[in-house]
């Protein structure tokens, strides 16, 4: 049986790495343009080509998205339309992230923006039955004051139950993680879950950076440790999870081609792969569509597939405390020995 896109739908999965701003369906953005009275982007204007020059072209190609969520009415139907996508594309669990201090032009607080994602995403949450977290970013290539605002923002919005984590994200090529130390403190004393993007632009010492100076639990991308053997060690040891994004990766040049993408060497080596999307637009992808490349270039099967939605569900920065039937039962009712009957009966469902 091979593992088409079509195929992999209909199984449960785990989505952690996921941007708002890259995931604007790109006909919403031109309907949002016009009622504004703006120019409407072009697909090429908002699709991320196979490759781009580096991490920071591929962040300049979400702009024109950005240019058009500066509103409430257009954040929610963004948001309320991810999570629709992520239903259709059978995703039971995801975390979304945004950076709050993006969507300000117009006069919105950063408070106002947490408020309309959350309510929107919380709304199509009830809807789809998709189980959502958000995950708040601060961005490198801006001042660590607003880093550690987003991170009070975060905080003080923890006991709502949606914010879940703060995020480092940005131009990793140009800008360190260590100045954000005092925001990531700020999180982790708030009860916040921290990951960071590192290893995507640069190599395994901006991964040791996050890990050391900013607390990281989850690593974004992380697929440049493959050049540091005791580094490799000691995520693994720590169970550490690695958020891959592999066209995504592809597209940014973290990595040459898929057949060069390091999933398969770290799954094997016993590390924690994720696999995610980072975007459904400016990445023109769906997690089903992700696992199918991995079929096409490595051969994945439901063995890996449940390898890494085990990964994802265990290091997800949510923790199930609810009755059953819960995510984790339904997620373990298709998965119990990664290559079971139940899953490949929906698999071929
Ligand atoms: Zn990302």
């Amino acid at each position: 049986m091979t593992l088409t896109e079509t195929r992999l739908r209909p199984l449960p999965k785990l989505e952690l790495h996921l941007h708002l701003d890259g995931c604007a369906r790109p006909a919403t953005l031109r309907e949002l343009a016009v009622e504004r009275g703006l120019p409407p982007p072009s697909d090429a204007e908002v699709i991320a080509p196979p490759q781009c020059d580096d991490l920071r072209d591929y962040i300049l190609r979400i702009d024109r998205a950005l240019d058009l969520l500066q509103d409430a009415p257009a954040l929610a139907r963004v948001s309320r339309e991810v999570v629709e996508d992520l239903a259709d594309d059978g995703v039971v669990y995801a975390e979304i992230r945004f950076a709050p201090q993006l969507h300000t032009r117009l006069g919105l607080s950063m408070q106002a923006v947490l408020d309309t994602v959350a309510e929107a995403v919380a709304e199509a949450s009830a809807a789809t039955g998709v189980e959502t977290r958000l995950i708040l970013c601060a961005l490198r290539h801006q001042p660590v004051e607003v880093g550690e605002a987003v991170a009070e923002l975060g905080v003080a919005n923890r006991p709502r139950g949606q914010v879940a984590a703060l995020d480092l994200a940005g131009d990793e090529g140009r800008f360190e993680g260590a100045p954000f130390a005092r925001a990531f403190d700020l999180a982790r004393r708030g009860g916040l879950r921290r990951t960071v993007h590192a290893g995507e632009a640069r190599g395994p010492t901006s991964i040791r950076e996050a890990l050391d100076s900013l607390g990281a639990e989850r690593i974004g991308h992380g697929v440049r440790i493959v050049g540091d053997a005791a580094l490799m060690d000691e995520v693994r040891r720590r169970g550490l999870a690695l958020e891959t994004c592999p066209t995504s990766n592809v597209q940014t040049r973290a990595v040459r081609t898929l057949a060069d993408h390091p999933a398969d060497a770290l799954l094997r080596a016993g590390l924690r792969v994720t696999v995610n999307c980072d975007g459904h637009t400016a990445t023109p992808t769906s997690l089903s569509r992700e696992w199918a490349r991995l079929t096409g270039q490595f051969g994945w099967n439901l063995t890996e597939f449940a390898a890494v939605t085990r990964h994802a569900r265990r290091t997800r920065v949510h923790r199930c405390g609810h009755a059953p039937p819960c995510l984790e039962q339904r997620v373990a009712d298709a998965w119990p020995q990664g290559d079971s009957l139940r899953a490949v009966s929906a698999c071929r469902g």
